[in-house]
């Protein structure tokens, strides 16, 4: 006998887009080896839990059935590239999308030994290199990149280690605004670890963006830290070496400068809810997905969508799902399935549309306090104070993560929760709405009492001296309640 370890699965899904014929294989898979259960990620893609280690292969091996795998999706290489999804301009979007599978496709390890684990493919000698970009020792850490397409930051692209921001012109896809050295992640009573904001360094044209995601991953391997595991990622190479100085180095191995960064403005990081229509006549819904927790009822539901949706699934960094590409003749069939299992954000009130939390208990290794289960008692005792409030109507980033790790990027958030163990958080305030700016730690250490009375007087406060149209985030700063992070380094002072 041996222990009956449990493993969890997660998807390679550039850009989160998946086919119908893709989603019945993962419902399928996730009915017989996942516990009935899938989760879309904050990264756009889905994982699997409660694997145990005979099923490993079969998932892996029905994945691949179906044009999908795992490699890259966990490891010290370029994790999953997102992008965002919300059709605003079909083609636009489409040459975004496909620069981020692209992109996607360039900076996956070359390894045939994920092939010959999980397929059975034979072994071939070869005096080829192993990785001819990673060498032996690949990353220092996990490497992050995506693509925002203004004025939506869905992905929330100033936490990514590379961040291009699509710049559009009268021919359409022009290039991208490059930031680089965000980063959520930070460990427990550790204060040279902390949340970073992504630098603005320059733009790029179409033709150069592999060049450049080649130098600055390049630049990352070759100078992150390999001693201190704590300090590995992009973020901490960047602060200890200088801007100035990590940006030449990038030029230097691009061949080429940076141009000035273009114009551009985010206006939002959420999802928009309801149908979408795009100049291609083809319509968008997106569904709202509780913590992205797909349970057996909302298997069944799209099980049922995916069988007569000819068009495709998009995962949103918010963890919800948009059946896109919808053709008009379709769009009563699936209103009626939504109907039928009472999906849609019609009575999702605006607090819980923006509120987003990792996994933790009982399935994450790392987690230190719940965060998905205790999220919906969370929510029922903040609403009420919104409700008494006057501010039921506000939307307000919430984000809640089992551990300082910070998946569901709770340092941007205008509320931030991160678990210190069970029953007892750091609570953060002060955010920006769009996710342009960190929050600050409040309180260290409180229990959930401790957490709803701060927030009664903050958000009574809020309620009573906020200026027209001002954020939650952005009163809490104005009114000397947290002092705004300007940088990373600063986040712990
Ligand atoms: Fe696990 Fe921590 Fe990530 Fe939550 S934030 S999923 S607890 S590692």
């Amino acid at each position: 006998l041996e222990p009956a370890y449990q493993f969890m699965i997660r998807v390679r899904l550039p850009g989160g887009v998946c086919s119908p014929a893709q989603w019945l294989k993962l419902d399928e898979l996730a009915r017989a080896h996942g516990g009935e259960t899938l989760r879309i990620t904050t990264r756009q893609t889905f994982q699997f839990h409660w694997v145990l280690k005979d099923s490993l292969r079969p998932i892996i091996q029905g994945l691949h059935d179906t044009l999908l795998d795992t490699v890259a999706a966990c490891g010290d290489d370029s994790r999953g590239v997102m992008c965002t999804v919300d059709p605003q301009s079909s083609q636009f979007h489409a040459d975004v999308a496909a620069m981020a599978k692209r992109v996607s496709d360039h900076v996956i390890p070359k390894t045939r030994a994920y092939h010959e684990i999980w397929y059975g493919d034979e072994r071939v000698a070869s005096s080829e290199p192993e990785e001819p970009f990673y060498g032996r020792t690949y990353m220092p850490r996990k490497f992050k990149i995506g693509f925002a397409l203004p004025p939506s930051n869905d992905i929330d692209v100033y936490t990514q280690d590379l961040g291009f921001i699509a710049i559009g012109g009268p021919g359409g896809l022009e290039g991208f605004n490059v930031v680089i050295g965000g980063g959520m992640g930070r460990t427990d009573q550790a204060p040279e670890t902390y949340p970073r904001l992504a630098s603005l360094v320059g733009f790029v044209p179409v033709d150069r963006v592999i060049a450049c995601a080649d130098a600055v991953m390049a630049v990352q391997r070759d100078y992150g830290d390999r001693k201190d595991r704590l300090r590995a990622r992009f973020k901490y190479t960047i602060d200890d070496k200088g801007l100035d100085w990590i940006k030449a180095c990038i030029e230097e191995r691009m061949g080429t400068h940076f141009d000035e960064a273009r114009p551009f403005e985010f206006a939002s990081n959420g999802d928009s809810y309801g149908w979408n229509s795009t100049p291609d006549g083809r319509h968008h819904r997106t569904v709202f997905i509780r913590s992205g927790r797909l349970d057996l009822k909302l298997l069944d539901a799209f099980r049922d969508i995916a069988r007569i949706h000819r068009g495709t699934f998009r995962m949103t960094p918010n963890q919800n799902v948009i059946i896109a590409g919808v053709r008009t003749d379709d769009r009563a069939a699936i209103d009626a399935l939504l109907a039928e299992y009472g999906l849609g954000a019609e009575n999702v009130s605006p607090f819980r549309r923006n509120a987003i939390s990792c996994v933790a208990f009982p399935t994450c290794g790392l987690a230190m306090a719940e965060s998905e289960r205790y999220l919906p008692a969370l929510m029922e005792n903040v609403e009420e104070i919104l409700d008494r409030h006057g501010l039921a109507d506000e939307p307000i980033t919430l984000r809640m993560s089992g551990c300082p790790n910070g998946c569901s990027r709770p340092y941007i958030a205008e509320i931030g929760l991160t678990g210190r163990a069970p029953g007892k958080y750091n609570l953060y305030l002060g955010g920006g709405f769009h996710g342009e700016r960190l929050n600050r730690m409040i309180r260290e250490n409180i229990n959930v009492g401790e957490i709803l009375e701060v927030l009664d007087e903050t958000l009574g406060r809020y309620a009573r001296e906020r200026e027209p149209g001002e954020r939650f985030g952005d009163f809490t700063v104005r009114a000397g309640i947290v002092r705004a992070v300007t940088e990373g380094r600063l986040f712990n002072e």
